[in-house]
């Protein structure tokens, strides 16, 4: 048992230095990254259960590093939130997506939808209103096509200051989503108490259908649920035309993952819709 640890040990000795000299990397570059342009947002497309119609689409950050390369969100959002630099971050993220929506609707591209996500730190009433609020009369963005993510831990925290500043950002028009459902620990109840308007079915009950029989238990019981309790049910991480035949079957009402499309660049995004929905 020793030696196995003594291994474990110097694996994770190894591992470590290459982790710490990427966190390194990283951080200085983090807090440099938003003046030096190099944060790019892709967008995912959101469709009606019957593939038909585009409903929307989410944002989905991606940094461009100078060393490392195209980063993805897992890789640097961590630390981000940890360093506090998710702020200035996600007020980027929120005003560049919404200036994107509107060169869309000028380019007479209709995307009816913006989801953006919101981080737990971003999740703080008076900024985030104020955020949310000069960066619909900037762009002059209809607030009802605005779509926030927000996590069931972010709720939980604090319920009665969440549902506050929920309902002040209801207040404004924006939509409500919650994201990643079926992860954390609350119940479809508990969240009725909060004013949502989406609920994101988690990929994890996705990648199992149509033919584990415990996950096509699950997800349906979810979007009866939710369908009862009158949320609008996205599932996400459709792969397949067998997942996405059994979701509409199941009642939920839009669709995202990759048999649709990744997410896109805003440029690959419009060739996308002008090629027409594909499936
Ligand atoms: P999320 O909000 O749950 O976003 C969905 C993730 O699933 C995205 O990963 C997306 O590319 C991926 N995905 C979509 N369809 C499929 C599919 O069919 N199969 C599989 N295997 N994956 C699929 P991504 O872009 O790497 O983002 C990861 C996470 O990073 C997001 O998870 C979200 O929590 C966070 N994130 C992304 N952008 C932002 C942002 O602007 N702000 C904040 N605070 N978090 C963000
Ligand atoms: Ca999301
Ligand atoms: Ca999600
Ligand atoms: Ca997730």
């Amino acid at each position: 048992a020793k030696e196995a640890g003594k291994n474990t040990y110097q694996f994770f000795d190894a591992d470590m230095n290459t982790q710490t000299f990427e966190r390194l990397l990283m951080e200085s570059g983090l807090r440099q990254a938003l003046e030096r342009r190099e944060f790019e947002l892709h967008y995912q497309p959101q469709v009606s259960c019957d593939g038909v119609s585009l409903q929307g689409v989410e944002a989905l950050i991606r940094w461009r590093h100078p060393q490392l390369g195209l980063i993805p969100p897992g890789r640097f959002i961590p630390l981000a939130e940890e360093t506090g630099l998710i702020k200035p971050i996600g007020a980027w993220v929120l005003r560049e997506a919404c200036h994107q929506m509107v060169a869309w609707d000028k380019a007479g591209m209709r995307v009816p939808r913006l989801a953006v996500n919101l981080s737990a730190r971003q999740f703080e009433q008076q900024t985030l209103l104020n955020e949310v609020n000069d960066v619909l009369a900037v762009t002059g963005l209809a607030a009802s096509r605005l779509e926030l993510e927000i996590t069931e831990s972010m709720l939980m925290q604090n319920p009665q200051e969440a549902i506050s500043l929920l309902g002040e950002l209801k207040a404004l028009g924006v939509k409500l989503s919650i994201d990643d459902f079926g992860t954390g620990y609350s119940s479809l109840s508990t969240l009725k108490r909060f004013p949502l308007d989406y609920l994101k079915v988690d990929r994890s009950f996705i990648e199992g259908l149509p033919d584990d029989d415990d996950s096509a238990a699950i997800t349906e019981a979810i979007i009866a649920m939710a369908r009862k309790l009158h949320f609008t049910v996205i599932a996400e991480g459709v792969e397949t035309a067998e997942q996405g035949n059994f979701l509409r079957q199941a009642g939920c009402a839009i669709l995202q993952g990759y048999f649709f499309s990744k997410p896109l660049s805003a440029a690959a995004l419009e060739q996308w819709l002008a090629a027409g929905l594909q499936h």
